[in-house]
């Protein structure tokens, strides 16, 4: 390798996530690696999981990166990939392959991060290796053994059964990729976590990828900025230093730093870039949008959900996220509620006794759940409620006639005003803008024609930026 001439290259451990549909076993797989490989004395020391940790197999080490398995979290799931080395793609095989493993299959290829296949559930009476192989084989995954290269293993993550082969097969991979770090270099690493904790203030989970991250290292993200005043492994344990691919636990950030991002040794004045984040989160509001919107703070326990949660209340219409933060609702978060006729969103948050107080007092509104689900069901309820939805025009889907890259053939009836040729409209999936289409065609009874009204059905041509589905709705 030329490029690395001169520099002193140290191996280190490959750094593993592990991917695939929902339900269809990745964390079992993570749970059962974790109790069987992690040495049993250590594994009782853990005290709190930071979301990685350290296995030995077969006298060698591999770190895993345990990212949130929920479909909200695919976010977070395709930066994880960028931090792996290398990845699992779990496919159970009485489900075989499904939307969440092409999406896995997507990120893995789009960041080339190679990986491995863990065919799974095969204790399972209805299992089905060859099927979920074929259909592997047609999403693109060329396997070995079919005429290509990609490894798998059928495993049970439930029994254990195929596990080890399938860690020989993570570290056959990881030798291929020859992965080292340079000792002597500033070092670097990956944030994977953030959290507010009450007694210890903020804690930050990263993985080291190059150099030593030492106790008393000036640190930086693009974000945010500290110094590492407490360090400690994935076990609980404080140490003086962290090698790469290590997980790490960081206390000395002074500011939060955003999940996926790198950080380095170093110093800069945040001066500038902070100001400006100010200015970005409290987003002044023009009179305009206050009456037309309604506005939410999100306050949540980890800057993963809180980034998560405040993606999700964007999509839906009408709505406006005038402060996002984690920690606890605070009476600091009452006032600033008051001055922006704001509701408070809380996830896995508490309310202090002083915030309850004053919400009481004066009428804010504080909506609180563990429950992604419940608080985005919330969200709209309050727009229904408030008649603030503004729909101008709606039409429902009734079929779909096929669709090239980004165009569509569709028909449907205008339940709701009308609609014009040449215009722009949202595509509402149950109570979501999922997407945005442009009506370049439309037709009454097989003639063009420039607008339909209300009671009508017709046919469009649509350009979206999201597939339309029979009973999704279209809306001005
Ligand atoms: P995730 O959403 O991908 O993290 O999936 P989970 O690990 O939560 O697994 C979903 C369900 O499948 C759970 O009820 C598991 O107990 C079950 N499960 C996972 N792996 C296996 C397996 O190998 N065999 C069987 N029979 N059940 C499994």
């Amino acid at each position: 390798m030329p490029k690395n001439q001169g520099k002193n290259l140290t191996p280190r451990p490959p750094i593993v996530v592990v991917m695939g549909h929902v339900d269809h076993g990745k964390t079992t797989l993570l749970d059962f690696i974790r109790k069987t490989s992690v040495a049993s004395k250590e594994a009782g020391g853990i005290t709190q999981s930071i979301g990685a940790y350290v296995i030995t197999h077969n006298s060698k080490l591999i770190t895993f990166v345990d990212t949130p398995g929920h479909e909200a979290f695919s976010k977070m799931r395709t930066r994880g990939a960028k931090l792996a080395d290398l990845g699992i793609l779990v496919v159970a095989a009485d489900e075989s392959v499904k939307p969440q493993t092409k999406e896995a299959i997507k990120i893995l290829i789009d960041s080339g991060t190679p990986y491995v296949v863990a065919i799974n559930k095969i204790d399972k009476n209805n299992s089905d290796i060859e099927k979920t192989r074929n259909d592997l084989m047609q999403a693109g995954v060329l396997l070995e053994g079919y005429g290509g290269n990609i490894s798998w293993q059928a495993i049970s993550a439930k029994t254990g059964e195929g596990v080890n082969e399938l860690l020989d097969l993570i570290l056959l991979s990881a030798e291929m990729e020859q992965l080292t770090y340079e000792p002597e270099s500033k070092a670097s690493g990956v944030i994977i976590e953030s959290r507010m904790d009450n007694s210890r203030g903020l804690t930050i989970a990263a993985v080291v990828k190059n150099g030593v991250l030492k106790v008393g290292d000036e640190i930086i993200s693009s974000s945010a900025a500290g110094k590492v005043k407490i360090l400690e492994n994935f076990l609980g344990k404080r140490v003086n230093e962290l090698r790469p691919s290590s997980p790490a636990l960081i206390l000395g950030f002074e500011t939060l730093p955003q999940i996926g991002e790198e950080f380095c040794v170093g110093k800069i004045d945040l001066g500038e870039s902070q100001n400006q984040k100010a200015t970005d989160k409290q987003s002044i509001l023009s009179a305009e949008e206050m009456e037309s919107k309604i506005n939410f703070i999100i306050k949540a326990d980890v800057s993963g959900s809180l980034e998560v949660i405040s993606e999700i209340i964007k999509t839906i219409s009408d709505v406006k996220i005038t402060g996002e933060e984690i920690g606890d609702i605070t009476d600091g978060d009452i006032r600033n509620a008051l001055n922006n006729k704001a509701i408070i969103l809380g996830f896995k948050v508490k309310v202090t006794k002083a915030a309850e107080n004053l919400a009481k007092a004066q009428e804010v509104k504080i909506i609180s759940s563990g429950v992604i689900y419940e608080l985005v069901k919330s969200v709209e309820e309050e727009i229904k409620n408030s008649g603030k939805s503004k729909i101008i025009a709606e039409l429902e889907i009734l079929a779909t006639f096929g669709k090239k890259n980004n165009r569509q053939v569709i028909g449907g009836r205008v339940n709701i005003g009308s609609f014009k040729n040449n215009s722009s409209v949202e595509i509402k999936r149950q109570e979501q803008i999922i997407g945005k289409a442009r009506i370049i065609n439309l037709q009454c009874g097989k003639q063009d024609v420039k607008g339909v009204n209300e009671g009508n059905e017709c046919g469009m041509l649509v350009e979206a930026d999201a597939m339309i589905n029979v009973g999704d709705k279209l809306i001005y």
